[in-house]
């Protein structure tokens, strides 16, 4: 059996009690060198062999998998933050599925939302926006032509941009391009929950400079819109006018 186990975006902490559990069972551990804190191997049992993805193939990869499954071995497969995001977790089922090998996925805490908590913000503010955009630039990954970053700038949502911090210029540019202000709030969160977290606020035309003088070119990500400042309407849900399921408002009574 192989388990997908969400990491968390790097604090050893934030891993589900059920990924720890995962973990501390496993005979073998293949993680994600390059984001997983290695900390994280700490809830390894002894004798568990561990090797690092970052160094590794997708058919080295199976090749552990496979062998640990010969032996009746347990594999835990951990990729930083939630597996389901920028995880590559995809090809690595269907392989499994292709030997008839069984796999599950556990959840785990996306950087997105460790990098929301760093700012102490929320993403889907009453009055500034109700949607969080999830994407990145084009690198050496394409990015489908529909979901430019130009084109979702235009919506003005709260945007969360992933493996875009080396490339904050041409961000910039875009976000511009498609509708954003440059003095739009932004924020350059780096490394989110881990020990060296910085979280530097600035505006879409600032970004650059932002991450040039912090020297940030990696393990961060781009965080976009209105929600980054302090202007909003206050939420229905705790609005003591309000009703709803659980609750009846008070000009209802
Ligand atoms: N599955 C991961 C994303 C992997 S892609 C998740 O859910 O978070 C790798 C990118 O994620 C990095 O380039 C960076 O943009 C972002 N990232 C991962 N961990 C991070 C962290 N602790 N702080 C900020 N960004 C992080």
């Amino acid at each position: 059996m192989v388990h997908f186990v969400g990491a968390g975006p790097g604090a050893a902490d934030l891993i589900t009690v059920r990924g720890k559990a995962l973990i501390e069972n496993a005979d073998v551990i293949i993680y994600a060198g390059s984001l997983v804190n290695p900390a994280l191997l700490g809830y390894a049992k002894q004798g568990c062999e561990i090797h690092n993805s970052a160094s590794m193939t997708l058919e080295q990869v199976t090749e552990v998998m496979l062998a640990a499954e010969a032996e009746g071995k347990t594999t835990v497969r951990l990729h930083t933050g939630d597996p389901s995001v920028y995880g590559a977790i995809k090809e690595q089922m269907d392989m499994l599925q292709r030997h008839g090998i069984a796999f599950d996925v556990c959840p785990g805490v996306s950087s997105m939302f460790a990098a929301a908590a760093a700012l102490k913000a929320e993403y889907t503010l009453p009055g500034v926006s109700q949607s969080l955009i999830v994407t990145r630039m084009a690198g050496r990954t394409a990015v489908p032509e529909g979901e430019s970053i130009k084109s979702f700038a235009s919506h003005g949502a709260s945007m969360a941009i992933f493996l875009s911090a080396g490339m904050t210029k041409r961000l910039s540019e875009e976000l511009i391009n498609g509708g954003y202000g440059a003095d739009t709030p932004a924020a350059i969160v780096y490394k989110a929950s881990w020990e060296d977290e910085k979280v530097i606020k600035t505006t879409v035309g600032g970004l650059a400079a932002s991450a040039e003088e912090h020297g940030i070119t990696r393990t961060a990500l781009i965080l976009v819109g209105g929600f980054i400042s302090a202007r909003y309407n206050r939420s229905s849900l705790y609005d003591p006018d309000f009703s709803h399921g659980c609750r009846k408002g008070g000009s209802d009574i």
